[in-house]
């Protein structure tokens, strides 16, 4: 039988959901019996197994002393000791001071907080050296959201946002760069027709060997 956790909440299906750590969650209306919520969980038993196996053939991430951080394409090594909260690059180590350093939660945590604010400053250093040229055609500035993302590396919205992907900061500057004047570009473009090509060549000639950069994935946070 599978183990399972059950949230109930005001909705009106059933849905089944296995978590990174393989995990399963079902969410069910506030009066669904027990009986129904448990055969909606036998008859998905395969899918369940399939997600499972998935999810654990992944390379994952480590949050423990010693294990490998590729940082804008460095591969740091995580130095995890007790202390106050804070994090630093090393030469080739990240140093990791937090309280409880044997927690890998807490580690991924401390860690994870300082890569949102460095992905702002990071990505906010992109976008101002590449979009002159495009407030120079009367563009106004997209505001930058930092977003984890599972399947894309950044967005252009209609409503104004350049959202990015913070997973971007393990690859190299180049890569980063590249996924933003693909997005700026988006602001004269919106498909990805000759036109946006012809745009992308002529703002950054060398585009396809830095996409390239992206097409090795390092791991999946
Ligand atoms: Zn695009």
């Amino acid at each position: 039988m599978t183990d399972y956790e059950l949230i109930r909440s005001k909705r009106r299906s059933l849905e089944l959901r296995v978590l990174d750590d393989g995990r399963v969650q079902v969410r069910a209306p506030l009066r669904a019996s027990l009986r129904m919520v448990q055969a909606f969980v036998d008859s998905r038993r395969q899918w369940i197994a399939d997600q499972q196996h998935r999810q654990a053939s992944r390379p994952r991430q480590r949050w423990q002393d010693g294990a490998a951080f590729p940082f804008r394409g460095q591969p740091l090594t995580m130095d995890v000791s007790a202390g106050r909260n804070g994090v630093a690059v090393s030469g080739s180590y990240l140093q990791i001071r937090v309280p409880e350093p044997d927690s890998e939660p807490a580690v991924r945590q401390v860690l994870e907080n300082w890569l949102r604010k460095q992905a702002r400053t990071l990505f906010e250093d992109s976008i101002a050296r590449q979009f002159p040229w495009f407030a120079s055609q009367g563009y106004s500035q997209p505001v930058l959201r930092v977003k984890k993302m599972r399947t894309r590396w950044g967005s252009l919205s209609a409503r104004g946002y350049i959202n990015l992907n913070m997973a971007l900061l393990h690859y190299p500057p180049a890569a980063l760069d590249y996924v933003v004047m693909h997005e700026l570009c988006h602001l004269q473009h919106m498909d990805h027709g000759p036109g946006f090509h012809a745009l992308m060549d002529a703002r950054m000639p060398d585009w396809r060997q830095r996409k390239q950069l992206l097409e090795q994935p390092l791991f999946q946070p």
